[in-house]
């Protein structure tokens, strides 16, 4: 346990050793492209964390019968991507190896990648859901093969893995042609089988930017969170074996409520973990 009470997500109240699920900060912020600031989403969601309760009325669990640990944040070097890329693998591969799930608070898309890697060592045929308002399946972006907007591209081509894509509103058109777009909870549901393995990305900017404006990437016309939640219900009780919450910038909401809708999204993705 770290010294500082509420430097740490609110439940988090258990070593290591008891632990079914890490939460771990990836604050990598290296490839943004329209305007960066997702170092500071991991830190920003602990303390948001603080005004929640424990208990979520959406999947009727409370956080204090989830054992999970908060690890504290990687300490990324931001102009060095191939470093902090084998960091945070590392990093997965060692929680996972210890059997643990884990849930990765970024920092940008890109952190998903190296968590994949990892994961489809232990999962061959992870299934991905993909939360977001872009489909990020470019193939190269700004020159580079690496990068928030190619990262499902680059999840893609690990192979094996199916890719759901919810509220998905932004992209070339040839990305939107190898979409694979999900409407509604109960196509969702249609698509997946109760025992597969299944890791959810979760890009902030899936929400309406009226609603949550600390984005890298605010994109109009998205879910609001009584939609999001409503996916939730439907993962309850699913095999879900990992997780990320990527792409909020805090520092562009003054308000706060970004921070403290990323870090409701993160009390119920441990709940979806622990079930
Ligand atoms: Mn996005
Ligand atoms: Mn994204």
């Amino acid at each position: 346990m770290k010294g500082v009470f509420n430097s740490q997500y609110i439940g988090s109240k258990v070593g290591e050793e008891l632990s079914g699920i890490t939460l771990l900060g990836c604050p990598l912020d290296a490839t943004s492209s329209f305007r960066g600031g997702t170092r500071f989403a991991p830190d920003s969601i602990r303390k948001a964390s603080w005004t929640l309760e424990t208990y979520s009325p959406y999947l009727k669990q409370d956080l204090d019968d989830v054992m999970f640990y908060d690890a504290g944040n990687l300490e990324l070097r931001q102009g060095d991507l191939t470093y902090s890329l084998e960091c945070i693998e590392n990093a997965a591969t060692e929680i996972a190896g210890k059997g643990k799930k884990i849930l990765a608070l970024g920092g940008e898309h890109l952190v998903t990648y190296p968590i994949l890697k990892t994961m489809k060592k232990h999962f061959r045929n992870i299934k991905i859901v993909h939360f977001d308002a872009h489909c990020d399946l470019r193939d190269e972006y700004e020159g580079q093969k690496l990068s928030h907007a190619t990262v499902m591209k680059r999840v893609k081509e690990l192979g094996g893995s199916e890719i759901f894509q919810i509220g998905i509103r932004s992209g070339t058109r040839g990305e939107f042609e190898e979409l694979f777009p999900i409407d509604s909870p109960t196509s969702l549901v249609a698509s997946l089988s109760r025992n597969t393995p299944i890791y959810v990305t979760f890009d902030m900017d899936v929400f309406d930017p009226s609603l949550v404006a600390g984005v890298t990437t605010p994109e109009p016309g998205g879910l609001t969170f009584k939609e999001v939640m409503e996916y939730f219900s439907v993962l309850k009780g699913m095999n879900i074996v990992g997780a990320d919450i990527v792409e909020l910038a805090p520092d562009y909401d003054t308000t706060f409520v970004s921070s403290v809708s990323a870090a409701k999204v993160a009390r119920e993705m441990l709940m979806l973990l622990h079930s």
